[in-house]
């Protein structure tokens, strides 16, 4: 049995088949055949299968070495860990960042949560300087606040993780008067442990229709005075409530709604709709790398021969925040 993870499958067909026949030889992890940890890659499997069939296992050359990946390898682009193409979350920490700038002179602490949102506090935008736990943002930030410091304190949290585990620690911030700012990135989804419904989706998990419990009324419930809704996409309102919230005297609430882009996708492809990428006007770039060392979405890339930014416009959703982050109107919505 060759499964990554823990040896589930393999114990339990242990279970079963020793009920049907007791001699029966099951081989994998419990056997020690194959590694309880790591990667079950082709020289583990390998090794495995050698000794199982009693012959010498040879490993030149190890895959791995093999001519053509070392080939492809260097044909990829190095990327740090990042959000899809077009997320609302890196246009959210971009806006913040900006806001950031004005009011504290780019000062400030941020505290991340668990969800494809914590990949902002990677190059290029890295946003939060941690990361605690799933919930901790908003407790943690609580704590920080408290010690005095003058710098805005930040907790950015999901959607789903707001309502798992955020209303607690925002009712403390509340009673006890934590100046800290909440920005709740709500995509409409669970994007990335695999789209399951949540209090907000109005579906339950076996997908009959439910209430939808709106994040808005629980900051108001939890006695949030200043509560703004806003879409990443739009730059220059993202910007201007995040600049609001941080100016504001006490916890204040920023939600960041526009749909997962992943999700947007298959709703644009089921509907049979084309997609309308942005393109990178190359007579007005002048390589100032905005685009590429501040923002990052992975459709962009930088041509070091011309000294230009490119789109790739395969990989391009037509999300056209970039056209915003480009100090010199280099990009623009292509017309095909
Ligand atoms: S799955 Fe959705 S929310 Fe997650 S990184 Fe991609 S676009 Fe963003
Ligand atoms: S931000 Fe605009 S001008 Fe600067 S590199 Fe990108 S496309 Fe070119
Ligand atoms: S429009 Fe710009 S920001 Fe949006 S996906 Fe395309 S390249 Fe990225």
């Amino acid at each position: 049995v060759v499964e990554e993870g823990e040896p589930f499958v393999e114990r339990h067909l242990i279970r079963v088949a020793k009920d049907h026949n007791p001699r029966i030889k099951i081989f994998g992890k419990l056997s020690s055949h194959l590694p309880q940890t790591g990667e079950l890659n082709f020289s583990a499997v390998g090794r495995a299968l050698s000794s199982l069939l009693g012959i010498k296992y040879d490993a030149s050359p190890p895959v791995e070495k093999l001519e053509v990946l070392e080939k492809s390898l260097k044909m990829l682009t190095p990327r740090t860990l990042t959000m899809c193409s077009g997320c609302p979350h890196r246009a959210a920490y971009y806006a913040a960042k900006k806001a950031i700038r004005t009011v504290s002179k780019g000062r400030y602490l941020a505290m991340g949560d668990i969800g494809c949102y914590t990949l902002g506090m990677y190059p290029p935008l890295k946003f939060m300087q941690d990361v605690f736990c799933m919930g901790g943002s908003i407790g943690v930030a609580n704590g920080i606040a408290q010690t005095g410091i003058k710098d805005p304190v930040i907790a950015t949290i999901g959607y789903s993780t707001f309502y798992h585990a955020g209303i607690p620690a925002l009712i403390n911030a509340t009673f006890n008067k934590a100046n800290i700012k909440v920005m709740v990135l709500d995509n409409y989804v669970t994007g990335m442990t695999g789209y399951q419904p949540h209090p907000g989706s109005g579906q339950t998990a076996t997908g009959s229709q439910t209430k939808k419990v709106n994040i808005e009324d629980i900051c108001r419930a939890c006695g949030v005075e200043f509560v703004k809704i806003v879409d990443p996409y739009d730059q220059k309102s993202s910007v201007a409530a995040m600049e609001e919230a941080l100016k504001f005297p006490g916890p204040a609430v920023v939600i960041f709604r526009r749909l997962c882009a992943q999700e947007y996708l298959r709703m644009v492809r089921k509907k049979g709709e084309k997609i309308i990428p942005c393109i990178v006007l190359e007579e007005k770039c002048i390589g100032c790398r905005t685009c590429v060392a501040a923002f990052g979405c992975p459709a962009m890339g930088f041509d070091t021969v011309k000294k230009k930014s490119y789109i790739n416009t395969l990989d391009c959703t037509g999300c056209k925040v970039c056209i915003a982050v480009c100090p010199y109107g280099a990009i623009k919505q292509s017309e095909e």
